[in-house]
């Protein structure tokens, strides 16, 4: 089930992407436009079911989103955008879904040359927020009479969202460091609770000891457990 939501967040966000080029750049409201772009969007984890995962690498997408307009425009003669709008239509859409992967748990961006993954989570594989957020901008996309300060006051909780959540996981870092960096800290990780809302687990490594351990948004560190390196 909770793949099935992180596939649905891709496609809101495809989505939405292009509903905000429809209504604030080209000011018209093309709905198959939209779901085109949210279909791209999951495009990289349909591709990750034949275990290939090129459309994950931002290397990659500049050159894949051609072929990927090529074909679609032989497929659907009736156009309305240019060649040049639908192929950057195509890479953000892409991109987007890279971009959720890196704030979730890490993406192969400079794949092939290296299957190294980066991340910055901050995002559960499913984030109900997230997921309400573009979920009301998709609805509200559907009612005309809707103004777009719906859309800018929705895009602005989703901007506040993020940068709270990007604060938080850099106190959480601070507070690490404070505490463990004269231990020598060799490995740090910090992600979201898969369990509790609004809070962070983490994973520190010194040299002589490995500690598991969580803390709420804004919280204190509370240590879980405690292992000694062999
Ligand atoms: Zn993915």
């Amino acid at each position: 089930m909770s793949s099935y939501l992180h596939e649905l967040i891709h496609f809101v966000m495809g989505f939405t992407i292009v509903y905000f080029i429809n209504v604030f750049v080209i000011k018209a409201r093309h709905f198959y436009y939209c779901i085109y772009g949210g279909i791209i969007a999951v495009l990289p984890d349909i591709e990750k079911l034949i275990d290939s995962i090129f459309l994950h690498s931002m290397l990659v997408i500049p050159f894949a989103s051609i072929l990927l307009n090529i074909f679609i425009s032989q497929l659907y003669k009736h156009n309305k955008y240019n060649f040049l709008t639908t192929y950057m239509i195509s890479i953000m859409c892409l991109l987007s879904h890279i971009l959720f992967d890196f704030l979730e748990n890490g993406v192969a961006l400079l794949y092939p040359l290296t299957k190294k993954e980066y991340e910055y989570a901050i995002f559960n594989q499913v984030d109900y927020i997230l997921l309400v957020i573009f979920t009301l901008i998709i609805i509200f996309s559907f009612f005309s009479t809707v103004s777009s300060t719906v859309f800018k006051i929705l895009s602005t909780c989703l901007l506040c969202y993020v940068i709270v959540l990007c604060i938080s996981k850099q106190y959480l870092h601070m507070q690490l460091y404070q505490k463990y960096n004269s231990q020598h800290i060799t490995l740090l990780e910090t992600y979201p609770s898969s369990s509790e809302t609004f809070c962070w687990n983490y994973q520190i490594r010194t040299l002589k000891t490995w500690y598991d351990g969580h803390s709420l948004l804004f919280g204190k560190l509370q240590e879980d457990s405690q292992f000694n390196n062999k």
